[in-house]
C-alpha cells in the first residue's frame, strides 16, 4: 500500500521532491499555478552542498547537458572600492531558471508524476501535503518594501563570471550563463513604493552613474521578453519546526539572495524531505512523526547558515560597514572563503 504525496507549487524544491519521490515507487501529484517554460526572478547561479543533493538525485548530469555554464571566480564592487576576480571557494552551476524549471517538470511527467500546470492548490495542511509553494509575501518587513528584478542581456563584458554590485538601495548579480548571455538579477528595498517599474526597471538595474555596475552595463542589449520582477521579498528566517504545515524550500524560509544558495535550500530540502514521506507513504512512519523528521532535518542543515547570511545582508546594507568589508575580503582571501563557507 502506498499513500499517495500531493506537492502544493512546481518551482525547484517541489519538483526535486516528487522527483525523488517518484524514483522511491512513490505516487505523487504537483499543483502548479504557473505554466512551464516561464522566466523567474533569479541570479540563476546555483551554489553549494544542493548541486550535490543534485547528483544523488541522478538530475545532475541532465543539467548539465541542459546547458550550464560554471562560474569559478567572483568580483565586488561597492562604490569606489572592489574586491578584484578571485576564484570561488567552489565552482557554481549558472543555469537559466526557463531551461531549469523546464527540465524538472519533463523529468517529473517522464517518471509518471501527475502535474496539475496553470492549477492553484486552495486546500489546507494535513496528512500527505507538501507546501513548496514559494516564497511568504510580507508587503512591508522592518519599513521597507523589497522587490527582485531580472533579465537576460548581451553585449555585457563583467571581469569574473560572477560579479555582485551593491547600490545605495540594493545589489545587482550579473551572472554568466552559457553563450554570450549574462542573467542580471537585483534586489532592492524602499521605504515607499516602487513606482511604474514597468517603465523603469531599467533605472534599478543599470545602477548610478558614474558607478561600475553602470559602466559595465553602458552598452547592455536587453532581452525584454526575460524581464520578470517580484515583490513582497521577506528573508526574517524561519525555523520548520515552528510551522504548521510541512514546508520545504522558500516555503519553509528564504535565504537573502546575496548568498546564491537559495536553490540549493530548495533541493537540499527536497532531498531531506524524501526519506521520511516514503515511509509515511508506506504507511510505516504516521504524518506527524514525518513531517516532524523533515523539520528537524531542514531545521539542523539550514540555521547556522541562515544567521550568518541574515548578519550580512544586514551588515552590507550599512554603507560605512559595507565598505569596510568589502576592504576586508579585498586584503584578506580568508575573509571571503570564510564568509563563502558559513553561508552554504
Ligand atoms: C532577487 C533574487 C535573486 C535570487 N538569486 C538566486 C541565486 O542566484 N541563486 C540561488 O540559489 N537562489 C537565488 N534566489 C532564490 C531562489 O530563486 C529561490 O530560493 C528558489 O526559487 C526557491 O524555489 P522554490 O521551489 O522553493 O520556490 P519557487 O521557485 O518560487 O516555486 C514555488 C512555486 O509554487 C507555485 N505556487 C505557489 N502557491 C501555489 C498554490 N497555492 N498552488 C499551486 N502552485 C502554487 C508558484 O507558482 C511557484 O511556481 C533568488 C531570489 C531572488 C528573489
Amino acid at each position: 500500500m502506498s499513500e499517495p504525496i500531493t506537492i502544493v507549487g512546481g518551482g525547484l524544491a517541489g519538483l526535486t521532491l516528487g522527483i525523488g519521490l517518484l524514483q522511491r515507487g512513490v505516487p505523487v501529484a504537483v499543483w502548479e499555478a504557473g505554466h512551464y517554460p516561464r522566466h523567474r526572478v533569479c541570479g540563476e547561479f546555483i551554489s553549494g552542498r544542493g548541486q550535490d543533493a543534485l547528483a544523488r538525485l541522478g538530475l545532475l548530469k541532465a543539467i548539465e547537458n541542459a546547458g550550464t555554464r560554471l562560474a569559478r571566480s567572483a568580483a565586488f564592487f561597492a562604490g569606489k572600492v572592489s574586491v578584484p576576480p578571485r576564484p570561488l571557494p567552489q565552482p557554481a552551476l549558472c543555469i537559466s531558471r526557463f531551461v531549469l524549471d523546464k527540465l524538472l517538470a519533463d523529468e517529473f511527467q517522464s517518471l509518471g508524476g501527475e502535474l496539475k500546470a496553470g492549477e492553484r492548490w486552495r486546500g489546507s495542511d494535513g496528512a500527505g501535503i507538501v507546501r513548496a509553494s514559494g516564497r511568504r509575501v510580507e508587503p512591508v518587513v522592518d519599513g521597507y518594501r523589497w522587490i527582485g528584478l531580472k533579465v537576460h542581456a548581451r553585449n555585457v563584458l563583467p571581469s569574473a563570471d560572477m560579479e555582485l554590485h551593491f547600490v545605495p538601495s540594493g545589489y545587482v548579480g550579473l551572472c554568466r550563463l552559457p553563450g554570450d548571455t549574462v542573467n542580471i538579477c537585483g534586489m532592492f528595498r524602499s521605504k515607499s513604493t516602487f513606482p511604474e517599474l514597468s517603465k523603469n526597471w531599467r533605472q534599478w538595474l543599470i545602477g548610478p552613474e558614474g558607478s561600475a555596475l553602470h559602466v559595465r552595463l553602458a552598452g547592455a542589449q536587453f532581452d525584454e521578453d526575460t524581464f520578470c520582477t517580484v515583490a513582497g521579498l521577506d528573508t526574517r528566517p524561519q525555523k520548520a519546526t515552528t510551522l504548521t504545515g510541512c514546508c520545504i524550500g522558500d516555503a519553509l524560509t528564504m535565504i537573502p539572495p546575496m548568498t546564491g544558495n537559495g536553490m540549493s535550500m530548495a533541493f537540499e530540502s527536497a532531498e531531506l524531505a524524501v526519506e521520511p514521506l516514503v515511509e509515511y507513504s508506506r504507511v510505516h512512519l504516521a504524518w506527524p512523526q514525518a513531517q516532524r523528521q523533515i523539520a528537524v532535518a531542514c531545521d539542523h542543515r539550514f540555521s547556522g547558515r541562515l544567521r550568518w547570511a541574515g548578519w550580512l545582508q544586514r551588515f552590507l546594507f550599512l554603507p560605512r560597514a559595507r565598505t569596510a568589508l568589502i576592504l576586508l575580503t579585498a586584503r584578506s582571501e580568508g575573509v571571503s572563503r570564510a564568509l563563502f563557507n558559513l553561508t552554504r
